[in-house]
């Protein structure tokens, strides 16, 4: 099954693509992740990235799509994936169908996090990643363990990400508005946009996607 988790940056994206890929058996592809891997391996690619993520800027449709293609066709991903914060613009979604259609897949259902913008600088705000696994923490919301390590990997990696100052997660933000948005119109014209509230706990919100791929699973 392929799911995209669509939303504003820090509406929970990462958090529940994580646990929805558990579910479902499929990997999470997540291009920033990615992107943060290859800036950290200091790449020659990773270094082009560089003047756009520290800046809150989207990176070229076709450096991420160079990426995007390669991941996909990985054997892990053969019975689907999770992507999460992609596609960004209007030109990844149709290259993302392309692509999939290539493979002899469609897209099952576009699930989209609603989250207004106070509660994005917030969650920025308090945000942890483990540099070594991913995972994702909140200083209030989704606490680390008190040892200060990754609860899923033990790591003792827990940083900030450069990109959540509040001036990068506003012009983020400003991105997101620009160039992100009109993909929400794209999916709702191919009938596959689910829209689902954000704004509640983490729990809540995996109930609720829960319910969504649930009944598109059965209306397969
Ligand atoms: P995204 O991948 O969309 O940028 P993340 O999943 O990294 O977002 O979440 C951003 C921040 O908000 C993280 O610190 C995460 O722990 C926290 N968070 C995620 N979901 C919730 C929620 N439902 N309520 C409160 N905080 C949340
Ligand atoms: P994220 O981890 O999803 O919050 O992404 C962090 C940053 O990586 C973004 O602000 C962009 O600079 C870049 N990025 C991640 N995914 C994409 C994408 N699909 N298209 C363009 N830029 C991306």
């Amino acid at each position: 099954m392929d799911v995209v988790l669509f939303g504003p940056p820090g509406a929970g994206k990462g958090t529940q693509a994580r646990l929805l890929a558990a579910r479902l058996g499929v990997p999470q592809i997540a291009t920033g992740d990615m992107m943060r891997a290859e800036r950290a391996s200091g790449s020659e690619l990773g270094r082009r990235f560089d003047a756009y993520m520290g800046r809150g800027l989207l990176v070229p449709d076709e450096l991420v799509l160079e990426l995007l293609e390669e991941r996909l066709r990985r054997p892990d991903a053969r019975a689907g994936a999770i992507f999460d914060g992609f596609p960004r613009t209007v030109a990844q979604a149709e290259a993302l169908d392309a692509l999939l259609a290539r493979l002899g897949r469609r897209l099952a259902a576009v699930v989209s996090l609603d989250v207004g913008l106070d509660a994005i600088v917030e969650r920025a705000a308090g945000r942890r990643v483990c540099e070594a696994c991913g995972q994702t923490y909140h200083v209030r919301y989704n606490p680390p363990p008190s040892t200060g390590r990754c609860g899923a990997c033990g790591a003792d990696r827990l940083v900030r990400r450069d990109d959540d100052a509040e001036p990068v997660v506003r012009r983020r933000y400003e991105e997101y508005v620009a160039k992100t948005e009109p993909v929400l119109a794209y999916y709702e014209a191919r009938g596959l946009l689910r829209r689902v509230d954000g704004t509640g706990s983490v729990d809540v919100v995996t109930r609720s996607i829960g319910e969504v791929i649930d009944a598109v699973r059965s209306a397969r």
